[in-house]
């Protein structure tokens, strides 16, 4: 067997544990005779595990008792949707805070239910900062003020959580459980599952139970959270496969010492790659200091005419996707949870040695 270095933005890497515990439970899970894949949501082992994966993610999380934990299927691209319809009514506003194309596309995305008040945009300095707090120009009577606490493509992210008293609404895709967080600071907290929780194909919404009497009356069944927390998120059927992964990296973050102890590694592993960039004239990356991803390395080369052979090599050397997206250009490195420290430092060493070649 033979595995890479996956530096992939998403889906992305899953711990190697996990894999090979869904190998040896795969033809046959529990002794069901059955793969997880081919039993019933509603029989008494899968019942178990869907009891087991939200325990386990409260536990992390420390999410109090009065919040509901949601797995709905649709990715973050439906919350941004499901986050108006649930806690607006036509004629309201909401203030959203861009600071990249995820937090441009729940704005636009919301424009469609309520008016939608951009109070801070960064787009004019390319996504490469977060606009200071006292400069937002927040409503008077917002229901809710949406973020993207971390930005994957421009590698931005939120080191502070924004204050006021309405409720704040959070894109936590990229960056959910890779620290601590107080989920007391937040209304709603949502998460495709693809970069630190598991497969694509589930998602996560943590929601303040007093928030789901706001939703409109016409919404469809599966677009109300209320629907997802009376039922257990068994509305209808729901990603079974996903949520047994799921379940299984979150019994995996608690070996590892939880969220804490992430955090920790995390920090490690994105100082030091942006020690190494920012200690070369052959590498930069753009973002203001105080607001760099710890999970979304972008970095650029001086001469983009070596990009293509950077990518190459750097592949054949077993460190894949690093690919920049392309309306940032040059590479990125995504080093999510289950991107291991051995993988950041195979990948500084690789930078080293392709810049004495090619500097
Ligand atoms: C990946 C990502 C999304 C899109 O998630 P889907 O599950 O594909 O809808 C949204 N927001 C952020 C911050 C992301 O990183």
């Amino acid at each position: 067997m033979s595995r890479v270095y996956n530096f992939s933005a998403g889906p992305a890497a899953l711990p190697l544990e996990v894999l090979e515990t869904i190998r040896n439970d795969l033809p046959d899970w529990l002794g069901s005779g059955m793969s997880v894949m081919e039993v019933s949501h509603r029989s008494a082992d899968f019942v178990e595990l869907a009891a087991r994966a939200e325990a386990t993610l409260r536990e992390l999380l420390q999410v109090p008792d009065d919040y509901s934990v949601l797995f709905p299927q649709g990715g973050a691209t439906m919350q941004m949707a499901m986050a108006p319809m649930n806690l607006t009514s036509p004629g309201d506003t909401a203030d959203y805070i861009v600071t990249g194309s995820w937090g441009k596309k729940a704005a636009g995305e919301a424009t469609k239910f309520c008016n939608v008040n951009v109070a801070a945009d960064a787009s004019d300095k390319k996504f490469t900062y977060i606009p200071d707090e006292s400069s937002w120009r927040r409503s008077d009577n917002a229901a809710y003020l949406h973020y993207t606490p971390n930005e994957t493509i421009a590698g931005v992210e939120f080191h502070f959580v924004p204050g006021g008293d309405v409720p704040l609404v959070a894109d936590m895709s990229s960056n959910i459980l890779s620290r601590p967080i107080d989920v007391r600071r937040f209304g709603v907290i949502y998460a495709g599952a693809q970069k630190n929780i598991g497969p694509a194909g589930i998602t996560l919404v943590i929601v303040r139970n007093e928030l789901l009497d706001r939703a409109r009356a016409d919404n469809p069944h599966l677009m109300t959270w209320k629907s997802y927390a009376d039922s257990d998120s068994m509305t209808n059927t729901p990603p079974t496969f996903a949520w047994y992964v799921a379940d299984l990296v979150f019994q995996w973050l608690k070996r590892q010492g939880g969220v804490e102890a992430m955090a920790e590694i995390n920090g490690r592993k994105s100082s030091k790659l942006y020690a190494a960039i920012d200690a070369s004239d052959f590498y930069s990356n753009p973002v203001a200091k105080d607001c760099r991803s710890r999970m979304n390395v972008p970095f650029i080369l001086a001469d983009a005419a070596l990009d293509k052979k950077f990518l190459e090599e750097s592949a054949a050397a077993g460190l894949t996707n690093l690919k920049g997206h392309r309306s940032v250009g040059g590479m990125r490195a995504s080093i999510y949870n289950a991107v291991s420290e051995e993988a950041v430092d195979a990948l500084i060493a690789f930078m080293a040695d392709f810049e004495k070649a090619n500097g």
